[in-house]
Order: C-alpha cells, then structure tokens, then sequence
C-alpha cells in the first residue's frame, strides 16, 4: 500500500499510483507481502582488498583523495568519495561522478540526484539517512562509461565503503554499477527482482535504474517504483530475520 507521503513523492517521481481493482496475481511482490521473497545469489562475492580491509573513514578518505592509481586522477577536479550515514542501513551504488558531482565533491546531485533524493524518501527515508557512493570515485571524461581497468583499481576503496557502513541492503543503482557490482553482462532488466550479494560478507544487492535513465526515459519509472516496493519489502524481512539471529 501507499500511503500519503509516498503518494506525494511518487507523484514528484511521475508515476502514477495504480491501485488494481481486481486481486490478480502481481507482477511484483506487494510491499506488505507476507510471503517470504526469494533469495537468489547469482556471484560469487569478492573479497575485501587486503590493502584498505582495515581503514577506518579517515584513512579511506585520504588515500582515495590522494590516489593516482588509474587516469582518471589527471582530469578530476577533485575525488568524490561517498556520502551519507556512515551506519546506514541502506546503501546505493552508482557508476561514477557526473560533471555536476565532479565539481561539487558529492555523487549523484544535479537531477539525477534529486530523483535520487526522490526516490529515497519514496522508501520513507531522508537522503542523510543513507550512504551513497559510487563505483569510480573521479569523473571519467565526457561521461564515458567507466573502464573494466578503472573500476578494478578503484574496486578496494568501495569494498571497504561497504565494510565499514555494513548495511543491510545495498542497492546498486544502474546498468554499469550492477554489470560491475556483480562481474557481468547480464542486462539489468534481468538483474532486477532477485536478491545478488556483494563483497566479503555477501551484502544482499538489487539492481534498479539509474535516475539519468530515468529522467530520458519517464515510461520506465513505474518498474523503478516496482523496484523500491521489492526493496522495502525485502529490507524488512531481512532485518527480521537479522532480529532473530540476534534473539537466538
Ligand atoms: S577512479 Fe579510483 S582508482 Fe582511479 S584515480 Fe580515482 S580514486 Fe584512484
């Protein structure tokens, strides 16, 4: 069900709540679903790079402002490492800063970043409640996608992101950062809906659109929501079940 507030921010998102008049079999798990949605961990997870697998945020920061571990130090106007909770429970990925987040220091700002924001509080939360980061931590030049080489020197200090924020879910937000995320060529309409896993702890991971996709494809945002309905269903069973271990 959707309540008021996110009826609003769907609204802000352009999509239009459908509420069906006749109870069909949903394509998509309800958000309030009981039934226990189906876990399938599709990759092997990657380990931690021993190099930063004990770096605390300070030390990270600084050997990621530092770095010259690819080419994309040389055009960069300045890293742009990740921001948020730095405990969050909730985790987005994308690809690599833009022009806009180039220049400002923080990923996803500028449009793209407001349908972001949109979307995260869509989930009822607050942008500051979350940690966002991206795959790349410096702009590749005229927006090109990211290189294999490149994501794979910058592959350590996201690791140790994730490691440190521990979330419980991690949400990796487009094409790109989810082929790279999950090391494949799977199209991300066939990466949504299932439950991946990421890293050294196996981070359960679900792929949605990136928001630039988004904002050129309007008519794709009813599976973007469809995705978020999958994703707080699913945060909340893990967090259950999370709950229970605790209790055992
Ligand atoms: S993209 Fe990553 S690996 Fe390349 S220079 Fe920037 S921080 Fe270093």
């Amino acid at each position: 069900m959707v309540d008021a507030r996110q009826a609003a921010y769907l609204q802000a998102l352009g999509v239009d709540v459908y509420v069906p008049r006749d109870p069909v079999e949903p394509a998509w798990p309800a958000a309030n679903a009981a039934t226990p949605v189906a876990r399938t961990v599709e990759v092997t997870p990657v380990a931690a790079s021993p190099a930063y697998g004990d770096a605390g945020w300070d030390e990270l920061r600084a050997a990621v402002a530092a770095c010259q571990r690819c080419e994309l130090h040389a055009s960069r106007t300045q890293t742009v490492f990740g921001v948020g909770n730095p405990r969050a429970r909730w985790m987005f990925i994308g690809e690599a800063p833009g022009a806009e987040e180039d220049r400002q220091g923080e990923p996803f700002v500028g449009r793209a970043g407001q349908l972001l924001t949109a979307m995260i509080r869509a989930l009822g939360m607050q942008r500051e409640d979350v940690y966002i980061a991206n795959v790349l931590k410096c702009r590749p030049p005229g927006n090109r996608d990211p290189k294999p080489s490149e994501a794979a020197s910058c592959r350590a200090y996201l690791e140790q992101q994730v490691a440190l924020v521990d979330p419980t879910l991690v949400i990796a937000v487009g094409r790109i950062a989810a082929q790279d995320l999950l090391a494949t060529e799977t199209p991300i309409a066939k990466l949504r809906g299932k439950v991946h896993s990421f890293g050294a702890k196996a981070w359960p991971l679900i792929v949605t659109y990136h928001p630039a996709y988004l904002l050129r494809s309007p008519g794709e945002k009813r599976k973007a929501w469809q995705d978020l309905v999958y994703a707080r269903q699913l945060f909340a069973r893990l967090e259950r079940e999370a709950a229970s271990a605790g209790r055992a």
